[in-house]
């Protein structure tokens, strides 16, 4: 096996379990590998560290697999690591017995690069980098042992492959397409899910705490949902019993899928509700300047900052957006506010956030901060993984 060996003083970060090794940090690679294999990763003294994955391509030259040297990554250790995180899963009460639920968590589930959602009876599993590609064999074999799922779809598509060198690959790798279209129910609400075309794997599951606290705010409630998606905030608003809900999304077919599942939810009023394809910051400005006033406004925006490189430009638009949400809000209205981008860190976005405030003129203050549930762990040494944030704020 090939040993990647490190230069003096660079096993600090992974000393502190950190399963990212920068090319910056790497002295040099002593025999072959090829692009996913298995690496030893030793400190510039020799001392054995870790086993990882090696990306030649990328700045992430290698994510470790176990911090256990003598560990064997085979098949029996993905059979291992898989079964683990979907047992994770079952220890949580409130993971048990939903439809669509987040099966392994890359790096927070000690399989880096290895993204699996489970829909009903079908996983959806997405691949991002050299690692896991390598293994793809094996960790099929093992969601499907681990699951007894009947259909396993690979959504390798996501941009990230690239920065490794790998292409796009997608298409059902066990069973078929089924004949009629994914359906799941999150907490009452029933939802199509499209895991060939849809963003993601299909789905945000990550909110969907977050859309059931929506639910039980939402009472009385004329309601405005920023960056609607397929509406799932939209329909547990309206479950929740808001007066009116607005929903906005520049995504025409994420709009009719929308549509579709506020028609799979006969128990909603429909009349209540209104889907508009259009660009939200220019409708924000329009409600604004229309005099339209909200009593809870939801903002959901899509990763404006993939990476802290993009920090600044990205505290811009979520300030923007954030000004003309507590602009619209009526005395006593609620604010739900996220970012699900990594490179802006907690305690940044609640400086975005107050100085969004201040911006409109408007005091606020915050109820409750909002995460991703339990089936997206954090692991505590990779505060990468706490990527979704957001805030719950009473304006006065
Ligand atoms: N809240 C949703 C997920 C939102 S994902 C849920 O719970 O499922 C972000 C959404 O923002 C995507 O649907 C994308 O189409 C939309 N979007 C991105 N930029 C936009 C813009 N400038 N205006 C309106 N929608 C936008």
């Amino acid at each position: 096996m090939a040993q990647l060996v490190l230069l003096p003083g660079k096993d600090r970060s992974l000393a502190r379990r950190h399963p990212w090794i920068f090319a910056a940090s790497v002295d040099r690679l002593r025999g072959r590998a090829r692009r996913g294999d298995t690496v030893d990763v030793v400190a510039a003294n020799g001392r054995p560290l870790a086993k990882a994955a090696w990306s030649p391509e990328s700045k992430i030259r290698a994510r470790v697999w176990t911090f256990d040297p003598d560990e064997t990554v085979d098949d029996a250790f993905f059979k291992r690591r898989i079964q683990a995180a979907v047992e994770r899963r079952q220890m949580m009460p409130e993971l048990r017995g939903q439809d669509g639920l987040r099966l392994v968590h890359g790096e927070s589930d000690g399989l880096p690069g290895l993204i699996a959602d489970r829909y009903g009876d079908t996983v959806v599993l997405q691949l991002t980098a050299t690692g896991p590609e390598k293994w793809r064999s094996a960790i099929i074999g093992a969601l499907q042992r681990a699951t007894g799922c009947t259909r396993i779809y690979e959504r390798s598509d996501s941009d990230v492959r690239r920065l490794e060198g790998l292409e796009p690959v997608t298409g059902w790798v066990l069973g078929e397409a089924p004949d009629e279209a994914l359906v799941i129910v999150e907490n009452g609400v029933r939802l199509k899910v499209d895991v060939v075309a849809g963003h993601k794997t299909g789905f945000y599951l990550d909110q969907r705490d977050n859309r059931l606290l929506t639910r039980e705010l939402a009472a009385g409630r004329a309601t405005l949902n920023c960056f609607c998606y397929t509406g799932g905030f939209s329909l547990q608003a309206l479950a929740g019993g808001a007066t009116s809900v607005l929903s906005i999304d520049s995504s025409g077919p994420a709009l009719a899928t929308a549509a579709d599942n506020l028609a799979l939810n006969p128990q909603l009023d429909a009349s209540r509700c209104e889907w508009r394809e259009a660009d939200v910051f220019d409708s924000l400005r329009a409600l604004k300047s229309d005099g339209q006033r909200f009593d809870l406004i939801i903002l959901d925006p899509p990763k404006f900052a993939p990476s802290a490189a993009h920090a600044e430009s990205a505290a811009r638009a979520y300030r923007d957006i954030n000004v003309f949400a507590f602009r619209l809000l009526n005395p006593g209205g609620l604010l739900m506010t996220y970012s699900c981008s990594g490179g802006i860190r907690s305690e940044y976005f609640q400086q975005i956030v107050a100085d969004a405030a201040v911006g409109a003129g408007r005091d606020a203050r915050l109820l409750r901060r909002l995460s991703a549930p339990p089936d997206h762990p954090v692991a505590l040494h990779f505060s990468e993984g706490e990527y979704l944030k957001g805030l719950l704020c009473q304006v006065d």
